[in-house]
């Protein structure tokens, strides 16, 4: 099936409107893509804005203040979220993460926690409902957050130098109150929390051994990332990439490390612990040993456009579906046919497909889909 490309109010990344299959495709929680990849994991973008303008993701020189961010009226509501999610959750997702932009900075997000919380598996069972942030005002909300029903929490944090965490947002965010709103996301309950570390070869790198030193036996799982080619903007090149396997070295010089299991199949992160009891970290190994084998995961974006990759440059346009006039069983169905037509495997491919850079639509950015 191929679906027509269509202009849709918001122009920068294209997006087909989905088809609504003909016979029924009542959901079963196990609709398969082309890959045999069941949909578990789905990831919401609440705000494509942001306080930072980490170099990696929304680089100042591209998103000043010129730049013209979504307006509201294009945002998806906290019911079209929620009719959404659910939808999905029959197809058998387990996990929802909201993200962005920064989504601590979307307005009253703990209704919207609130309403996710609610949703249930076919089996009754809750979800697994996370959200990714930069912790600029997490240690202001982390209660709220708990309170309206998240469980966990993911914090960015890409160095414990106060100068180089300050280069790194290019905002001038000060890494003490990161600090302080993972201390708070602690104290909330809202565990395991993990960390997340982008690490850029010549920037940050330095800061691998202090950051797994500070969070060492706290429980906090730091998890190093490779840096990404995602989007358009962000001048990726691979010599700034500092593959995962010399992070274990170089933590390996300082602290004994055994290798552990995945816990789920289709996670992102592959598993360490400190010998010593100390805990554990992961690395996530995006450009030096794709995963799309295991590859869950869909993301909404902001405005409804569903994208099937984050490498993805065309989305699905959803909120045409949901401001339509067409039954839940109808867009399940559209949202149905679309995973079981999914085939990408960007990662795997990239090698191939860095040749074809330029050619064809823009890739969508991190910012616009989240992590
Ligand atoms: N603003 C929130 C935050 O930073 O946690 C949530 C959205 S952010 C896009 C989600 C995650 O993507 C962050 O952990 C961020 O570090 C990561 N990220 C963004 N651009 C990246 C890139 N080019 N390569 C690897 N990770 C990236
Ligand atoms: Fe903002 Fe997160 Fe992107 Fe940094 S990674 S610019 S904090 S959205
Ligand atoms: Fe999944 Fe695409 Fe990443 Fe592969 S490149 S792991 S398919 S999001």
């Amino acid at each position: 099936m191929v679906d027509k490309v269509i202009p849709v109010a918001d122009l920068r990344y294209a997006a087909a409107v989905p088809r609504i299959p003909l016979t029924a495709l009542v959901p079963t929680g196990n609709v398969a893509d082309t890959l045999g990849r069941p949909l578990r994991d789905l990831r919401i973008s609440v705000t494509d804005r942001c306080n930072f303008r980490c170099s990696y993701c929304m680089p100042k020189e591209v998103f000043d203040k010129d730049y013209a961010f979504l307006p509201q009226s294009s945002l998806l509501s906290f019911e079209e979220i929620t009719r959404t999610a659910r939808l999905f959750v029959a197809h058998g997702v387990q996990k929802l993460r909201l993200t962005g932009g920064e989504p601590l900075l979307r307005k009253n997000l703990e209704l919207l926690i609130g309403m996710l919380a609610e949703l249930r598996t076919p089996e009754g069972k809750p979800l697994d409902l996370t959200l990714t942030t930069n912790g600029s005002v997490l240690a202001k909300k982390a209660q709220a957050l708990k309170d309206a029903g998240l469980q966990r929490i993911t914090v960015s944090l890409d160095a414990l130098d106060d100068a180089m965490f300050r280069r790194m947002n290019d905002a001038d965010f000060p890494v003490s109150d990161v600090l302080r709103g993972i201390e708070a996301a602690q104290r909330a309950g809202l565990g395991p929390i993990k960390v997340n570390m982008v690490v850029k070869r010549g920037t940050n790198d330095g800061e691998i051994v202090a950051m797994a030193r500070h969070f060492k036996g706290t429980g906090i799982v730091l998890r190093f990332i490779e840096y990404m080619d995602v989007g358009a903007t962000n001048g990726w090149c691979m010599d700034e990439v500092l593959p995962s396997a010399q992070v274990i070295a170089r933590l390996r010089e300082h602290f004994p490390l055994e290798a552990m299991d995945a816990n789920t199949t289709g996670e992102t992160a592959a598993r360490w612990r400190y010998a010593d009891g100390g805990g554990e970290i992961g690395v996530i190994s995006s450009v030096t040993q794709a995963f799309c084998r295991d590859c869950n995961r869909a993301r909404l974006s902001t405005e409804g456009k569903l994208f099937l990759c984050l490498f993805a440059n065309q989305g699905h346009d959803l909120r045409g579906l949901l401001r339509g006039d067409y039954s839940d069983a109808q867009i399940a169905a559209a949202i149905g046919l679309i995973w079981q037509g999914r085939g990408d495997r960007y990662s795997e491919l990239r090698g191939a497909m860095q040749a074809d850079a330029g050619a064809g639509a823009r890739r969508v950015e991190m910012h616009y889909i989240g992590g």
